[in-house]
């Protein structure tokens, strides 16, 4: 349960926009739900725009009713389609989007994405002035003024589901994982994994871990008598697949270890309950700072409170994850 924002509308609002952008996350529907049902429960029209940011460019957009969100809640991926426009980085190209908004009578645009996604939500809203109030949605949870982002805790759960598995051939066949998981410049869900299913290890981008500790950790094991099977979690870093290579480099140690790569699973799936509320909640709490004359903000969770974050505060800066977490997993195997 999260404290939602007080109402205290002091912006007019005849019609907003919603989109979803980047890489879809599960929760995004709950999301768009909750953005259009909350606002046509405040008298305000809105529209949906199709594909992100590229739907947008050329006015791809329909006007939502309440029954257009009917039964998506409990869906993953994301009803409105979601893109990577290459194009929204150009600044004409996002003064013709703000040319499309004002035509049509849209006061105001929701952008439910990653740190890409409310960077471009960012620059229209500075640029043109529209007001735009950005939503945490990505699986990887990295979004800086935020505790919690729609998708991780499913994203975590599928990883989860997956890992138990491959920990019954590991013992059985008394062999060493490494699962790689998502998370290119962040160990999240890496981390959140890694300690919820007893990992032996884990291996984040955010801290530097050399083959030769991975290869003293596993030896000391080892000689503690706590047999030769094992996971390793492993977030992807700068490239998918790069775990094979971390495979290549502890074999030449002596070391052999099989590699599981979980891939796109994490990000599809039925939203846990968990994203599901979290979508709802900062999907109504994104059109209530609307109307509280808000904008170039992002609604976001701290200490399980809605809160709003000016957007230049969020992006393109790294949430630290915290080291102790880290450790953890090392104090709790052994
Ligand atoms: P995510 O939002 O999941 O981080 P991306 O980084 O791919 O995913 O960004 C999604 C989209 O957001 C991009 O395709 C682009 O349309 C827009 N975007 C990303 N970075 C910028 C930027 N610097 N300026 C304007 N738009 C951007």
């Amino acid at each position: 349960m999260y404290k939602l924002p007080l109402l205290n509308p002091i912006r007019q609002l005849n019609a907003i926009a919603v989109l979803t952008s980047g890489g879809d996350s599960p929760g995004m529907n709950p999301a768009i739900r909750a953005v259009v049902r909350t606002a046509l429960h405040a008298g305000i029209r809105v529209y949906g725009i199709q594909r992100g940011y590229s739907g947008l460019i050329i006015g791809d957009m329909e006007e939502m009713k309440s029954s257009d969100v009917s039964n998506i809640v409990q869906r993953g991926g994301t009803l409105l389609k979601s893109d990577r426009c290459k194009a929204f980085r150009e600044p004409l190209v996002r003064k013709q989007a703000a040319a499309i908004l004002q035509e049509k009578g849209i006061d105001a645009l929701v952008v439910i994405g990653g740190d890409g996604s409310l960077t471009g939500a960012h620059l229209l809203a500075t640029e043109h002035n529209i007001p735009v109030i950005g939503l945490p949605g990505t699986i990887d949870n990295d979004i800086y003024g935020t505790d919690d982002t729609i998708g991780f805790d499913t994203a975590v759960a599928t990883a989860l589901e997956a890992i138990d598995r491959i920990r019954d051939t590991a013992l059985s066949h008394d062999s060493l994982f490494l699962v790689e998981v998502m998370g290119r410049n962040s160990g999240f869900i890496a981390t959140q994994v890694g300690l919820a299913c007893g990992a032996e290890m884990i291996v984040v981008p955010d801290f530097d871990t050399q083959v030769e500790n991975i290869c003293f950790q596993l030896a000391a094991d080892h000689a503690a008598g706590r047999g030769s099977s094992g996971i390793i979690v492993v977030a992807e870093g700068q490239q998918a697949g790069l775990t094979y290579k971390l495979a290549r480099q502890l074999e030449s140690h002596g070391q052999k270890a099989k590699v599981c790569i979980l891939g796109h699973i994490q990000r599809g799936g039925s939203p846990s309950g968990h994203d599901r509320v979290l979508a709802s909640c900062l999907g109504t709490a994104a059109v209530s700072a609307l109307r509280n004359g808000e904008t170039d903000r992002m609604v976001g969770v701290s200490n399980g409170e809605m809160v709003t974050v000016p957007l230049e505060h969020v992006v393109n800066r790294n949430k630290p994850l915290n080291p102790q977490m880290v450790e953890l997993v090392n104090i709790l195997h052994r």
